[in-house]
């Protein structure tokens, strides 16, 4: 399996570098269920998380990021845990619960992290796996294991995540801005005036389900990476410039 680094400006060039890594050197692997999926080990390194989010490309519109990011809060977690044990069954797993309620002692592992930064700290650490819980599980493990919250200087954070499994197409695009909205809430609601200065995810597994691939090789028919910011573009809407091929967004910087 490849190992990649992939270093973006902005969450919708991450996507897009991510899935054009896949597509090219992905590794066909079957799980231990009947799906075949292409995958690769990534690391991914967003620069700048709040400008162009959302690829035009992602297979999927904005009020499913608005779903996943009123999902991430402790209000969210809240309501789950009031939730009877049978409608508890109907989720999977619940990451609201995982990051503010964690465990049998239900602990805010965030707000715990947040409230206790220090800079230059590499011991804000958070985990959402619970080892009694998923270990035995054979499904309905999450996917997003691990995050730290690294305080850089007074105003600024950089976040790491760590997923076991990541789907790369439907999953990497929601879930990131709602993970960064899940943050930022938190900042606002503890009157901190920090901001996410950066990013860095890891996924051991990042995947493109084979029932994706027919999409993914119809994005990459009529679209390229744009040389500039790697961001998927349509192919008719590049622009000639002195520095070469550039998409639209990319020519009115210049
Ligand atoms: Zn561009």
């Amino acid at each position: 399996m490849e190992a990649v680094l992939i270093k973006a400006k902005t969450i919708s060039s991450a996507w897009s570098q991510l899935i054009h890594e896949i597509y090219e050197k992905g590794e066909e692997h079957k799980p231990d269920y009947k799906t075949m999926t292409k995958r690769v080990h990534a690391t991914i390194y967003i620069e700048d998380v709040e400008n162009l989010q959302v690829n035009p490309a992602v297979p999927f519109g904005a009020n499913l990021i608005r779903k996943y990011k009123e999902e991430l809060t402790e209000e969210y977690a809240d309501w789950y845990v009031s939730l009877s044990d049978d409608d508890k069954r109907k989720f999977d797993y619940c990451y609201a619960k995982q990051l503010f309620r964690y465990g049998e002692t239900a602990y805010n592992t965030v707000h715990a992290n947040v409230s206790n930064l220090r800079p230059g700290s590499r011991r804000h650490v958070g985990v959402l796996w619970e080892n009694e819980v998923h270990i035995p599980k054979y499904e309905d493990q999450p996917c997003w294991i691990a995050y730290k919250v690294e305080l850089l200087n007074d105003t600024q954070v950089r976040i790491y995540l760590l997923y076991r499994s990541w789907d790369a197409f439907g999953g990497f695009p929601a879930n990131i801005p709602a993970i960064v909205e899940g943050f930022k809430k938190v900042f606002r609601e503890q009157n901190l005036a920090i901001k996410i200065e950066s990013l860095i995810a890891t996924g051991w597994d990042t995947h493109i389900y084979e029932t994706d691939l027919q999409a993914v090789e119809k994005i990459f028919k009529n679209n390229d990476l744009c040389p500039m910011c790697k961001c998927i573009t349509p192919k008719h809407s590049f622009i000639s410039t002195t520095k070469g091929k550039a998409c639209p967004e990319c020519k009115r910087s210049m």
